[in-house]
């Protein structure tokens, strides 16, 4: 199987080691002997829906966000057509935020998003910086948690009824008031967890590619071989405890 990643503006969205997301999927992706052929899409670069089995775009300072937003939120109907039809996306901070209907970042501009997330975010004047430990079930039944990195000045506000990524256990989240992190629409997850956020959370990058997979065959997400993980579970114990260390929001 050779699984087709469209990368969303990696010259621009791409801090705190995002880019390290791909890595991870691709190496993992070929332990179960599957293919990753990623894709960089920039600037007004084509894209068409159905062309990828997932989209992953990382985050980005308040500048590079103004200089891709127009970009992005051209592009909402494609992005929505390529959900629609099962694709699964990742997207981190500063393109999560984008992915949303808008950000207004802290000179007070209003960014445009591509409206694929339920959301809106508007910059504070203090920055949410630390570590992170969410507890996740992005599959019913199967409690989980992830850990990561934050460092966001927006404040992300999800529309009622409209579920979260995860519930806070240690850190900011969203907006530092709901308790709540990041937002899923059924393949499409946006969170705040930089680090990068997969090496840590393995469980995350397979769920990922067994959507992925899914959508490349038209069938059910696979269950893959569980991997050893030795490092991966010991780096996710580390940032857990870092995160707890801090306690719920300082
Ligand atoms: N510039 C955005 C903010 O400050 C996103 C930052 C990021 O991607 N880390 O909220």
């Amino acid at each position: 199987m050779k699984l087709r990643v469209g990368h969303l503006y990696p010259d621009y969205l791409n801090i705190y080691a995002d880019r390290g997301n791909i890595a991870v999927l691709a190496r993992r992706a070929a332990w179960r002997g599957i293919e990753l052929e990623v894709t960089p899409i920039g600037l007004g670069e084509p894209l068409f829906p159905g062309a990828h089995d997932l989209l992953y775009v990382g985050g980005g300072q308040d500048r590079e966000q103004a200089l891709i937003a127009p970009d992005i939120a051209a592009r909402s109907e494609t992005l929505a057509e390529a959900a629609a039809g099962g694709a699964a996306v990742l997207a981190v901070c500063g393109g999560y935020q984008l992915l949303g209907r808008f950000y207004r970042d802290r000179y007070g501009s209003e960014l445009p998003g591509a409206g694929l997330l339920p959301l809106y975010s508007v910059a504070g004047d203090r920055r949410m910086i630390g570590d992170v430990l969410l507890e996740c079930e992005l599959e019913p039944g199967e409690r989980r948690s992830l850990a990561g990195f934050e460092n966001h000045a927006g404040r992300t506000m999800l529309d009622d009824d409209e579920t979260a990524l995860g519930r806070v256990v240690a850190g900011f989240g969203n907006n530092g008031e709901s308790g709540d992190e990041g937002c899923r629409v059924g393949r499409v997850i946006g969170t705040y967890l930089h680090g990068p956020l997969l090496p840590r959370n393995p469980w995350l990058a397979d769920w990922l590619l067994a959507q992925a997979a899914a959508h490349n065959t038209g069938g059910e997400p696979p269950v893959f071989e569980p991997l050893a993980d030795t490092l991966e579970i010991e780096a996710h114990s580390v940032a857990a405890a870092r995160a707890r260390a801090r306690g719920g929001k300082s």
